[in-house]
């Protein structure tokens, strides 16, 4: 058993704030590649699959069902999106274990989850960097005027670069592949038993209100032999949480994420946070907190190993 506490690493190729405009609408890298990548990726035809916890919170960790392999299947796809996305899935079908997770987080290329800006933005130019952060500048004093601001006075001369800084910097996990992260660092150890590492500090964008929202990840797994450098754990939490999210689906692509590149028995994450825009507006909660959590493999079928590790991070104490 090891147990290891760690903060996010703020070391991560931090990428400084990459910035860049759009080319047109040319995009000629394939729109239709991308179609079929997130129809995988983002989990919106996944309907016989285990949970879709975009839309719904996460169950009580008891009462996870069997995975039932039938779940497996995708149906009702267009023959042409289900032969696009064929090649993606074989090799992870094609060991079709208990250590496969439900829906393929990364891509060939790693980026996971592309949307159509991610490789525009990871690829650009100086130049396209400059123009995007024009454009971003242009947005920002936009909205101090829909303020009743004055965009020209003293004090936010300078606020439109910053903010369109920041936010680059708060989105830098779309320039991020978790193949580069990873980077090997998988060692064949024949260690089986399970890995903890609790409380990596994440700060997150709520993709619905655009403010963060801050907390704690706790993430273990059962090898399958091999072990991941413990560094890279937080660095995989780091780059899925700078991209644009919500709780559950932060949860669901690390959990998946390390599934993939590591193949162990299990994973299991959870994840408590406070949601600024839960705390500043709308019901105004400002001391509740908001759990998800993401079982996969010998955690969904085993209560016990789920216990463990859910007594190990403390949660089971509240
Ligand atoms: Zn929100």
């Amino acid at each position: 058993m090891v147990q290891l506490e760690a903060q996010v690493d703020s070391d991560v190729p931090s990428g400084s704030p990459v910035s860049g405009e759009k080319k047109g609408k040319g995009n000629k890298r394939s729109h239709a590649d991308d179609t079929s990548k997130s129809l995988v990726a983002n989990g919106t035809h996944k309907k016989g699959e285990r949970r879709s916890s975009v839309s719904k919170p996460a169950r009580d960790l008891r009462d996870q069902p069997e995975p039932s392999p039938k779940s497996k299947k995708r149906k009702g796809r267009p023959d042409a999106v289900a032969a696009a996305i064929e090649p993606a899935l074989a090799p992870i079908e094609a060991d079709e274990v208990s250590t496969r997770s439900p829906s393929p987080v990364i891509d060939f290329d790693g980026l996971s989850r592309p949307s159509v800006g991610t490789r525009e933005r990871l690829e650009e130019t100086d130049v396209q960097k400059k123009e995007r952060l024009e454009k971003m500048k242009g947005a920002v004093r936009t909205l101090l005027e829909c303020v009743g601001e004055d965009p020209d006075r003293e004090g936010l001369l300078a606020t439109p670069e910053r903010y369109a800084k920041a936010m680059l910097f708060f989105t830098k996990g779309y320039q991020e592949n978790v193949g580069d992260i990873v980077n090997n660092a998988i060692f064949q150890e024949g260690h089986n038993e399970m890995v903890i590492v609790k409380d990596i500090e994440i700060f997150s964008m709520c993709e619905h209100h655009l403010v963060p929202f801050i907390g704690k990840m706790h993430i273990g797994y059962i090898p399958s032999n091999a072990v991941i450098g413990i560094s890279k754990l937080p660095r995989i939490a780091e780059m899925f949480s700078r991209r644009l999210q919500i709780q559950e689906r932060l949860t669901r692509e690390v959990a998946n994420a390390i599934m993939e590149v590591l193949k162990p028995q299990g994973v299991h994450v959870v994840m408590e946070s406070n949601h600024l825009c839960m705390v500043m507006r709308g019901v105004q909660k400002t001391s509740s907190s908001t759990i998800t959590s993401c079982v996969l493999g010998c955690f969904e079928s085993k209560e016990k190993t789920r216990n463990e590790f859910l007594s190990l991070i403390g949660v089971n104490r509240r």
